[in-house]
């Protein structure tokens, strides 16, 4: 059997510069990270040949017993990690997570409130193109003008008022937490689901730096590859064995056919390492991290030019950069901070007054660099150097310094070194 790099030049050599990209870079898109060795081990394994459709000990084809085993590790490794009753752990992404939750508890036409795409809610919450817009009623609650924090009473009057079947929290790009629990409250007063979606946060959940929306919430979704740091993926939790039954149901036979065993490996294997100290001890530099980038996105020779951190700071792993009183619009900032060797993306910020594919916001995360091992230290300097690209005049002899920034903090923080060779 010959070789990747024998078999397919071409592929084999877009992956290998695809690493050097990787290790080469500064990572910040918040919603990515960089999995264990071991979880692409199990990704890249022969558990890819094995059809399962089914649940574990209920498969429509023989010769599951291995997969089961490994299905079985999934499912139980993540209860364990959130605290809830039910897993499932076959959605092939978050979005099909999101989309099988809704298949189960809603019926088309039903009426669903989710926050806005353009106040940081996902696709997947009732944008027009997406699925849940064109099968749902969708109402969209915002964050205030004044705060940027998301305004409950408006999410309580727009329940009252639309009766919605589902009430979604959960969001892309936000930089505070949530109040479940009053969310909740809200959800059982007009008769609504409440439907998190941790994607982004689930990380943090899982170490408890950040309240769980499990023991508030009918049903919680994530992807498997954010703040947790797994195989892309996605996994479905509820506390309810009636909910866990139709999500099963929803999921296989109503979305998928194969689940993707040796996924669900290496989703097995990320849920494990989350579980340990050394997971935890990642995750709370992610937020100092994050906590460190606003500090210093919020000074004063940064605020001079017309550049802020919205809401003022985060609770959680990212930052958003407000850039709608700078001449700076964020394609223009994604672009700079790409030149310099950084890497994130452009977003709109609530009440953006640029369109979307310009927009005056950037998304800046940190937990792909904390997996590197950034400290406290690393954090600062990467955070001055964004600073300096960001308010510089755009000049070589402006970025060149910071380049070589980038590269030595590159070099500090080797990725992968094992997989070099290949
Ligand atoms: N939910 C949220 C909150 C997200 O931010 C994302 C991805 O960005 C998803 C769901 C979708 O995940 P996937 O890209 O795996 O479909």
């Amino acid at each position: 059997d010959a070789d990747l790099h024998e078999l397919d030049p071409e592929v084999q050599q877009a992956i290998t510069a695809e690493l050097h990209r990787q290790q080469g870079t500064l990572e910040m898109i918040a919603s990515e990270n960089f999995a264990p060795v071991a979880v692409m081990q199990a990704q890249g394994s022969v558990l890819t040949n094995k059809y399962a459709e089914g649940y574990p000990g209920r498969r429509y084809y023989g010769g599951c017993e291995h997969v089961d085993v490994v299905e079985t590790l999934a499912i139980e490794r993540v209860k364990s990690l959130f605290g809830a009753g039910y897993a499932n752990v076959q959605p092939h992404s978050g979005a099909q997570a999101n989309a099988a939750v809704m298949h189960a508890l809603l019926t088309p036409g039903d009426t669903i409130l989710g926050l806005d795409l353009a106040h940081g809610g996902h696709l997947t919450h009732g944008m027009r193109l997406n699925f849940s817009g064109k099968l749902y009623n969708v109402v969209a609650y915002g964050v205030r003008e004044d705060t940027h924090r998301v305004d409950m009473a408006d999410v309580e009057r727009l329940a009252r008022e639309h009766r919605p079947r589902m009430i979604i929290a959960g969001w892309s790009a936000y930089p505070r937490q949530l109040d479940f629990a009053e969310f909740r409250r809200i959800a059982d007063e007009v008769g609504a689901y409440l439907f998190v979606d941790m994607a982004h946060f689930a990380g943090l959940v899982a170490t408890g730096l950040h309240p769980s929306p499990v023991p508030h919430a009918h049903v919680v979704t994530s992807t498997t590859h954010k703040t947790l740091g797994g195989p892309r993926g996605g996994i479905i939790l509820t506390n309810e064995s009636d909910l866990a039954k139709k999500i099963n149901s929803a999921v296989f036979p109503g979305q998928q056919g194969g689940p993707l065993e040796h996924v669900i490996a290496g989703k097995a294997v990320a849920f494990k390492v989350a579980a340990g100290e050394e997971f935890a001890e990642r995750q709370q530099r992610t937020l100092d991290g994050a906590r460190i980038l606003a500090e210093r996105l919020s000074r004063a020779d940064v605020a001079e030019r017309g550049i802020s951190v919205l809401t003022g700071g985060t609770d959680v792993h990212l930052v958003l950069v407000d850039l709608r009183h700078s001449e700076l619009d964020g394609r223009r900032g994604e672009d700079l901070l790409h030149s310099v060797g950084i890497t994130i993306n452009r977003n709109a910020v609530p009440f953006d007054p640029r369109p979307p594919m310009v927009s005056s916001g950037l998304r800046i995360g940190t937990p792909a660099l904390a997996t590197r091992g950034f400290d406290a230290e690393a954090f600062a300097e990467v955070a001055d150097v964004i600073a300096l690209a960001l308010t510089g005049d755009g000049s070589d002899a402006a970025l060149d310094p910071l380049r070589e920034r980038v590269r030595a903090l590159a070099a500090r923080f080797p990725l992968y070194p094992n997989l070099q060779e290949h």
